[in-house]
């Protein structure tokens, strides 16, 4: 199974047709304002006659639309510049997590056009019966995407856990699932339009690396490398190297979680001791507060305890400490391997940053060796518990943008 941010197809072995589609595509989505075909011819290189006729293409495959028109300073017509379609091909983008669901559609522009998200503790409830409860979210949006003219181009799933290329989850030890074919087992409705660039409708795919995806598109002008931690009940990674996801030999890599922080310390649900989510995972960062029975949902437990500091609560402050130090330690070994300078602060973590940042901060001052002459950067990320619905769900559109002619060939 195709990874979701695999290339598309490579423009440069199909024709010249495909070529012209992308370039011009590609300048339409980059623009800051509607260019105009003139605009586009000179930006391009090519002639006003060949922008005009692949314009007409991206049109009638919805892929770019006519702006509404403005109004030109001093005489002559107004000007009608083109934008992405508001109502072309979209991605679902779908999470199941230890104790929520997400599901979203993000259109060609990158905008989150609709998002639910249902908490509930999936622990005790089977695969079979997260993944119906998903497929009915799943519904909801698609049914809401359908009303706005949308088509759906295809669907990425995210899991806590490691998933390998048939779309299996091997192993996602929060949610206690172990070898659960989840690609098979989720029946997504009605069936999604398939790209013609062999990626199947559903690709499942892991959810840390998934929300790294979606920070690094979220600030297209932000750093080409980070470490993106997802601080949830469990602590997954995902690692971006120059504008790319590093996924290791077979996707797994990122399980930051299981770096060990203290080999003797605390068992841990993969079956090794003192790794970091017994230090700083959400359940831990809970106990460690005294807050362990308050049976507090995912997004009020973050909630509670960034108004417990933000109040001086002393356990709260000394659990996030103890946590941001933990976190450090891993950190700090990472960023000694990889030579990274900025690390983002996802999921759970992101409304605790005032409070992990220091600790974080301080042992990597302590432990990175090249800390002296090269800062790192510690800041919360910019999307929330939506960041791997909303990566998946771009990774869709984003294929679609960077080999549009795949998308206009689409079997009817
Ligand atoms: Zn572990």
């Amino acid at each position: 199974m195709t990874r979701p941010d695999a290339p598309a197809g490579a423009v440069r072995q199909g024709s010249l047709r495909e070529w012209n589609l992308a370039v011009v595509l590609g300048r339409i989505a980059a623009a800051d304002r509607p260019p105009s075909r003139a605009e586009l011819a000179t930006g391009t290189g090519l002639t006003r006659a060949t922008v005009s006729a692949v314009v007409e293409d991206l049109r009638a495959g919805r892929l770019v639309a006519e702006a509404e028109p403005t109004p030109r300073s001093g005489a002559g017509r107004p000007s009608r510049g083109l934008v992405l379609a508001p109502d072309g091909p979209a991605g679902l983008g779908l999470e199941v997590n230890v104790d929520y669901l997400a599901a979203c559609v993000v259109d060609l522009a990158g905008r989150v056009r609709h998002h639910r998200v249902h908490r509930a503790d999936l622990r005790p409830v089977s695969p079979a019966d997260a993944l119906a409860r998903l497929a009915d979210l799943a519904a909801r949006v698609r049914a809401e995407a359908a009303g706005e003219d949308l088509t759906l181009a295809g669907a990425v799933l995210a899991v806590p856990g490691l998933v390998d290329d048939a779309g299996l989850v091997r192993l996602a030890p929060n949610l206690g699932w172990r070898d659960v074919p989840v690609a098979a087992l989720f029946a997504e409705g009605p069936p999604l339009t398939a790209h013609v660039d062999g990626v199947p409708p559903l690709v499942v795919d892991n959810e840390a690396n998934l929300a790294a995806l979606g920070e690094l598109h979220a600030a297209p002008v932000g750093p080409r490398s980070f470490l993106h931690i997802s601080g949830e009940i469990g602590i997954g990674a995902g690692i971006v190297l120059d504008g790319a996801l590093f996924r290791g030999t077979r996707g797994w890599s990122g399980e930051i979680g299981h770096l060990p922080v203290h080999p003797d310390g605390p068992s841990c649900r993969c079956g090794a001791r003192g790794c970091l989510e017994t230090y700083a995972g959400q359940e831990a960062i809970l106990a460690a507060a005294g807050l362990a029975g308050a049976q507090l949902p995912a997004d009020t437990a973050t909630t509670r305890l960034a108004e417990l500091a933000a109040a001086g609560d002393p356990g709260t402050l000394r659990a996030l400490a103890g946590a941001g130090s933990a976190l450090g330690v891993a950190v700090a070994g990472v960023v000694n391997l990889l030579d990274l300078d900025t690390v983002v602060l996802g999921g759970g973590y992101a409304p605790l940053t005032p409070w992990l940042r220091p600790p974080v901060l301080a042992e990597i001052s302590r432990r990175v060796l090249t800390a002296a002459w090269s800062p790192v950067t510690v800041r919360p990320a910019a999307l929330g518990t939506a960041a791997a619905a909303v990566g998946g769900a771009g990774s869709v559109v984003r294929r679609i943008l960077a080999r549009p002619a795949g998308w206009l060939a689409r079997p009817a």
